[in-house]
This record gives structure tokens, sequence and C-alpha cells, in this order.
């Protein structure tokens, strides 16, 4: 038995707080667990009546003489822990506190949550709530509908959690009129006790729930949420719509990394690295679940359009370009079957134009010929219904045909209200449809993605031999003294102990002794100016490349001084920098890491250089990072094609790239206290031999 059974499948429910008054929740719920015929006995509870219901109602819980699984409690804020108490002791395994009045009010209901989730915890039970609207166990044997939303939801195999119950209420209504159903829907309010994590893993190995759907504001443990759903994603889709962003935004962006890692980059990037299908509206959510509940994951992502129409055809290969998605080339022997179907005017090239007359015969003989092309993988079928034809039949037909095949075919019906609403009760076991062709092509994206991340191999983190011990102390050292950037000479001594390629390097004072620095160094030499507040060395003249020699070094630090002193930060200058010119021209990218309150480090590549903020070419991820993910983060840039090379140049080496962004994952992971450390630029060759690193900043927190 799992822990959760406790408030999924109960044979006993007491509704504490249920009433006869029309129109409150506690007469709702109690309905709702009568219409939908809950499979075990219902209990009011309520010492105003003597009977709810023409059920027996009793006084409190204690009263109850049979044994209570669950209680739903819709009694006020103020009644709810002595309830939860009385529930204890009843010997109640599950709670469902649709009750609000807690810590979304402020301290004060704060208080009373950690009170209740103090008597939940000593005796071991577990809740739902409080501030929700209830959960929906619709499997066969259960029936339960614990929830105080109007109708009726359908048997099936999606499961919803949301933590939003106004919005949990909207999707109920909108899923009942498309016949999606649910085995389970959980409003989890404030979370105080079961959340995203224990729902994900409940229904993950549960053989009712072919798919998870989540409506989450924030993820409570990121990197459980990353792990977790990671596995879960590879046998069950999860569509998540995420909104709300995260607090990053409010923070000094003194570093490249730090100011591209907007609000949105975290969540994006956790998403992205654990297979889940992001949505964005709740509407594409619907559309995503009923794509994949209604139709089978595509093997391929060759596209046939069949319609009726040229416009919404032009549509869907327009929202198709650039989604992963391939309009596919029919075979000669496919074509020529379709011309003999249809009239000479049609078009039998992808989109397939079988014109205006097309009925229920065309569509399925087009179609039946498209999916037997082993050039395709999946259909849209587009039908704008002429008079004298029946929209139903041609949906039945398309439907026999798609489930025929094998092969999804998403459906574009544009017609007439009082349709959409007839099919799911007469098209019972209809293919997904959808009512304009971007929809259809737009789950078609997301299905081919899962898709792909399906195939995709796990990817493991590696960890390199480093000198961990001699960061950790260097770090620890200056966030004792209170953090802030560490030192040129440190930042090196930690990009070395991490094997990262540097350059040769000395610092001395502004008015050291510079023939001295440049001693155990090989011209041609870069001098730049050091200082914690010269953020861009380049901008105020603090970088002069390319000394051929000593005499020149001389010359270069007064030509230095003098900008310096004219872009007035002459007096932030604390020191010199002489550094080593990387041997050969490359590529500049930028690698590092931003912390982000919720998410922890986030790690960033991209086209790096000068141009980093208007670009905005970057990647993120959140740890771990595996070497799959450093893979796809290098691949995942606009600019990659630079990277392979254009116009005859070589290809940078790619994969010294991935093993920096790993040794950079490994290094935030094994060393708190960096709050920011970028690398820019890192200039990238084709030979991992003359790569280098010859720009770093690395800022440490002082300890909390
Ligand atoms: P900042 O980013 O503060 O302006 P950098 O140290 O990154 O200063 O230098 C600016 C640019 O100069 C780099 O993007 C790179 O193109 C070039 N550069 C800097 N140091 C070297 C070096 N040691 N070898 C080759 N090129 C360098
Ligand atoms: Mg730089």
């Amino acid at each position: 038995m799992h822990s959760l059974d406790a408030i999924f499948k109960p044979r006993s429910i007491a509704v504490i707080g249920a009433t006869a008054r029309r129109g409150s929740i506690g007469r709702e719920i109690l309905n709702n667990l009568f219409a939908n015929e809950f499979n075990g006995k219902i209990f009011p509870v309520n010492p105003k009546y003597e009977y709810i219901h023409s059920t027996k109602a009793y006084p409190s819980v204690a009263s109850i003489p049979d044994p209570v699984d669950l209680a739903v409690i819709v009694v006020p804020a103020a009644q709810v822990l002595g309830v939860v108490e009385e529930c204890a002791h009843k010997g109640v395994r599950g709670l469902v506190v649709i009750t609000a009045g807690f810590r979304e009010i402020g301290p004060e209901g704060a208080r009373l949550e950690d009170a209740v989730i103090e008597v939940t915890t000593r005796h071991g039970m577990r809740m739902i709530g409080p501030n929700c609207m209830g959960v929906i166990d619709a499997t066969p044997g259960v029936r339960m509908n614990a929830t105080f939303s109007p109708g009726v939801p359908p048997s099936g195999t999606v499961a919803f959690m949301t933590q939003s119950g106004a919005l949990g209420v909207a999707i109920l209504l909108a899923v009942q009129k498309l016949g999606l159903g649910f085995s389970y829907f959980a409003s989890v309010g404030n979370k105080a006790d079961i959340g995203a994590m224990d729902l994900l893993e409940y229904w993950e190995n549960d053989p009712h729930t072919q798919l998870i759907a989540m409506y989450l504001e924030s993820f409570g443990d990121p990197r459980r949420f990353t792990e977790m759903s990671k596995r879960i994603s590879k046998t069950k889709p999860i569509v998540v719509v995420k909104s709300g962003t995260s607090a990053a935004g409010a923070r000094a962006a003194s570093s490249h990394t730090g100011s591209l890692a907007g609000l949105e980059m975290a969540s994006e990037a956790l998403l992205q690295q654990c297979g889940v299908n992001r949505v964005s509206s709740i509407e594409e959510m619907i559309h995503v679940v009923q794509g994949f509940v209604g139709a089978p994951i595509p093997s391929g992502n060759r596209l046939c359009i069949v319609t009726n129409a040229g416009g919404p055809a032009i549509m869907a290969v327009d929202a198709a370009d650039g989604h992963g998605l391939q309009v596919a080339a029919l075979s000669e022997k496919t074509r020529a079957a379709m011309r003999a179907v249809l009239p000479a005017e049609a078009s039998v090239e992808n989109p397939v134009d079988m014109i205006a007359g097309a009925g229920p015969d065309q569509y399925e003989r087009v179609l039946d010929l498209a999916l037997a092309d082993d050039q395709v993988d999946l259909a849209i079928a587009i039908f704008v219904p002429p008079l004298m034809i029946e929209p139903l039949e041609v949906i039945r037909r398309i439907t026999r045909v798609g489930r025929a095949h094998g092969k999804p075919v998403y459906t574009v019906l544009m017609a007439e209200e009082s349709y959409y609403e007839r099919i799911p009760r007469e098209v019972p076991d209809s293919v997904p449809i959808f009512r304009f062709p971007e929809d259809a092509v737009k789950v078609a994206e997301h299905t081919n993605n899962y898709r792909l991340w399906r195939a995709r191999p796990v990817g493991k983190v590696q960890t390199f031999a480093v000198d961990a011990a001699r960061v950790r102390s260097l770090v620890e050292a200056k966030g004792n003294a209170g953090g802030g950037y560490l030192a040129p000479a440190d930042v090196h001594a930690v990009l070395q102990a991490y094997g990262f390629p540097t350059v040769g390097q000395t610092v001395i004072p502004i008015d050291g002794d510079l023939a001295a620095s440049a001693r155990g160094l090989a011209f041609p030499l870069a001098l730049k100016v050091a200082g914690e507040k010269i953020v861009h060395k380049s901008d105020v003249g603090g970088v002069i490349l390319g000394i051929r020699d000593e005499k020149a070094l001389l010359a270069a630090r007064d030509t230095m001084r003098a900008s310096l002193a004219k872009a007035g930060v002459l007096s932030h200058a604390t020191g010199l920098l002489v550094q080593e010119m990387a041997g050969v021209s490359g590529k500049e990218v930028i690698l590092g890491i931003a912390q982000d309150p919720k998410f922890g480090p986030l790690l960033m590549f991209g086209m790096g250089g000068r141009y980093v903020e208007i670009l905005r070419d970057v990647a993120f991820r959140v740890l771990p990072v595996t070497d799959i993910d450093a893979h796809d983060m290098v691949r995942g840039i606009r600019s990659y094609p630079l990277l392979e090379g254009v116009r005859g140049e070589p290809r940078v080496d790619v994969a010294f790239l991935e093993e920096l962004i790993l040794r950079l994952a490994q290094l935030v992971d094994e060393i708190p206290g960096i709050e920011e450390l970028d690398m820019n630029p890192v200039i990238v060759t084709p030979d991992r031999a003359s790569c280098r690193v010859v720009d770093a900043r690395i800022r440490v927190s002082a300890p909390a």
C-alpha cells in the first residue's frame, strides 16, 4: 500500500462540515460523491443535522460507528485544528482540507497550518490542502469525486495536478466538454503536506494513468523535480503549465551570466532538461493532452497534410516550418493511387488538397494511402465542411483509418459550434480534434519532441580528477573575509585546479616592475587593468593586445594609464595583469554560472566576446548536468553552425567544449559559495591543446 492510498483509495469518507444548504461547498462535495457513485461509505458530519441528502448525519467524526479512511474537511478555519485532532483519534488516515485561511493569508494562518501539520505528522496522516478544491479518483474501482466542481468528469487516463483551485475547476469543465477522461485529479492548494513530487511518484507506476498534467507555480525542490521527472517522462508524458517566475530578477547583474539569466531561464532550462512537455497556456495544455491521449506517439517527424481547403493547409505548413517537423515526400506509387481516387483539379503533392467536394470516402481512401506510405510518420487531416457533407461521418472515417494504421492523425475540424459538442458523444473513440491548423501542428511538435526525448540516452554526470581542496580553501577564505571578487591570481588558480586551459600571467601593482613581470612569460603579451570595479576592461582602454617586446610593454602601460584616466577610472585600477596571448585565433565563447535563489546554480554557455548581451545567444542548464546535456547545450544556441565552421573554416573542438561545460558543472556542484563565475572569452580552436580561457571573474558570497 502506498501512503497516498489514504487519500485516493478510501473505503469510507466522512465529509466534515457537510450541509444541505444549496450552493455551499459542504453540499456540493457531498453531492459529487453521491453523483459519481463513490464505491464506499459516505458519512456526512454536522451536529446541526439529523440527516443530509437522505443520509444519516453524525454530530462528530468520533460518533461514526464505522472506521473512516478519509476525511474531507470544510469547516471554518478556526475549527480545522480541532477536527484534525479528532480525526487522528478516530484513526483516519487521509485528509482533504478544503478550508482556506492558512499560510496564504499571512503569519497567523501559517501558524495554524504548522499546528495542523504537527498533528498529521505525529499521527502519520497524509493531507491534501489546505485551501484547495479537492481530489478525484475516477478509476473504475473507486469513483470518488471529492471536489465541489460542477459536472461529472469522465473516467480516463490523465492524472492532473493543479496548484490553483480556480484553474482546476475551469479545466475540469473544459475537458468534460471534450470527453477527455481523468484517472486522478488533485488540487493541492497550499501543499502543506502533499505536493507535486508525491503525486508524480504516486502516478509513476499507476496502471490507470497514461499521462501526467500539471499546473505549477513553483517547483518545491527543483533538483528532486528534475531527477524524478527525468525518470518518469521516459515512460509517461508529463505536460506542465508553468506560471510565475523566479525572484532572480532583483539580483545585481554585474556578470554576463547574471544579467542574461533572466527570470524565465531557470524554469525553462529545468523543464527542457527533464523531458517535460512545457506549454504556455491552459489551452495548449488541453490540446497536447488530447494529442497524447487520443493518438499514438509518432515514430518519426515526417508529416502528411490532407485537406479539402488550401488556406488552412498553408497555415499548417508554415506552422510546421522550423519546429522539428518535416513535410513528407510522398512516394510516386502513393501519388498515383491518390490521383486515381481524386478529381483532376486535386493536388496529390503534400499537402494533399482534395478540394472542397471531398467527402467521407475520399478522406478515408486518401488518408489510408498517405498512412500506408512508409515516408509518412504522422498526418494532419483538415476538414472545412462544405454544405451537404456530414462532418461527423468524415470524423468517423478518419478515426477508422487512423486507428487501423497506428499512426497519429491530428484532425482539424473548422465547423459550426454544435459539432464539437456532438463528437465526444457520437464518435467516442475519435482522433484528437482541433479547431485550427496551428493547434494541430503545435501538438505534432510536442509529440515529436517527446519521441526524441524518449529515444535520447539518459546521460551521465562526469567527474574529473581536480584539486577541489585547493579551490575550497580559496573560496572559503574569501567568503570568511566578507565575500566579493577573487583576486586575478586566485581566479587563475581556481581555473587551473579544475583543468581549464589558462594562459600564463603575472599580476603586479600598477607601478610595479613590468620588465620583471614579463620574465617568466612568452611574448607576445597582453596587458590588462585589474580592479573589481572595472567590469568591461576593454571599454575603458584597459586591454592592450599583441605586445611584442619589453619596450612596447612599457609604452603600453603609459597608453593604458592615459586611457583609464580619460575614462575616469584610473583610481579603480588596483593592479596590472600581464598575460600571454592565446597562440591561435579561434571562436570566442562564454561559460558561466549564476545562482538562482530557487533553482540553485544555473550554468550558461553561449557565443562570447563583447557582444554577448546583445546577441543573447546562450543556453542554460540546472544541475545535474550530464554529458548529454552538455552535448545538447552546445548545439542549442543559434550560432552553433559557426562552431562547426562556415565558408571553409575548420570546426572547433566541440568535444572539448562539452568537457569544459562538465568541468564547470562539477566545480559549482563541489564548491559552495561561488555566487557568479564568468569565463568570457574562452577561445576555442580546432585543437583542444590550443584552447584558452583568457578572461574570467569569480564572485564569492559571504557565508549565510
Ligand atoms: P574585457 O572582457 O574586460 O573587455 P578581456 O580580457 O575579455 O577584457 O579582453 C577583451 C578581448 O580581447 C577578448 O574578448 C579577446 O578577444 C581579446 N583577448 C584578451 N586577452 C587575450 C589573450 N590573452 N589572448 C588573445 N586574445 C585576448
Ligand atoms: Mg572578457
